[in-house]
């Protein structure tokens, strides 16, 4: 097997260190023709996702394949702590996107538990640009201190990883894109979510918010958005 590289030159995938990854992505797309022959073909025309999820980078929370959807049935948007920063283009442009174009039905914000991100805004703060980006997460964390204090620090840091997942869910319902949407009619309903990594289960953590329940869910001071605890579905 040889790969086409930038120049234009041609690699022998040999003397790839990832060679493996390659062999990878050659069985798995065997293995999703085998019993679908147009599945790329279809998927190559068009994509009309219903779902936008706004997930965390970690590596052991893969979007799709926790909720067992094929390539083509979500938007996906990843970042440390899984924010839906307003004043980050990259989340914008993927929020427009999902809403206008895509015009997905449903937006979920999955945060997780063991969350290296919201561990790291449970610390000291410091000045790179890790602490730069979760800044939210620590003021979220200062601003629940009373609550938060009174937890051990698992369970401190569980409790922080949910109120940061209905904290996102309040603020990609205030984003414009969103308001916007609902202001011409467009249905569209934010979700809450948090997924355990110690046993794959996924459990509602916020209220879900939608153009009819938007204004009783916000009637309240900031981070008033129902954070249940337990969360409403957990095993
Ligand atoms: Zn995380």
């Amino acid at each position: 097997m040889k790969t086409a590289s930038c120049s234009g030159a041609e690699t022998p995938a040999s003397m790839s260190a990832l060679d493996h990854l390659f062999q990878n992505n050659r069985r798995w797309a065997a293995q999703k023709t085998l019993g679908d022959q147009g599945f790329f073909q279809r998927l190559a025309q068009q994509q009309s996702p219903q779902y936008f999820w706004i997930g965390c980078s970690d590596s052991r929370v893969p979007a799709t394949e926790i909720v067992d959807l094929d390539p083509g049935q979500m938007f996906v948007h990843r970042n440390v702590a899984n924010l839906a920063r307003i004043a980050d283009p990259n989340f914008g442009a993927a929020l427009h996107f999902a809403v206008h174009a895509l015009k997905v039905r449903h937006i979920i914000v999955v945060g997780h538990y063991g969350c290296g991100g919201v561990a790291a805004a449970m610390n000291a703060a410091g000045d790179n640009v890790v602490d730069r980006w979760i800044e939210p997460v620590r003021e979220l964390a200062s601003r629940h201190a009373e609550s938060l204090t009174s937890l051990g620090t698992a369970e401190r840091h569980d409790r922080l990883c949910e109120l940061n997942v209905c904290s996102q869910v309040q603020r990609v319902a205030s984003h414009p894109v969103v308001v916007e949407a609902w202001e011409v009619g467009q249905r569209l309903t934010i979700h809450g979510w948090i997924y355990s990594i110690e046993n794959g289960l996924l459990n509602a953590v916020s209220v879900e918010v939608s153009e009819t329940s938007r204004e009783r869910t916000f009637s309240g001071p900031p981070d008033a958005l129902q954070c249940q605890q337990p969360p409403l579905s957990k095993a």
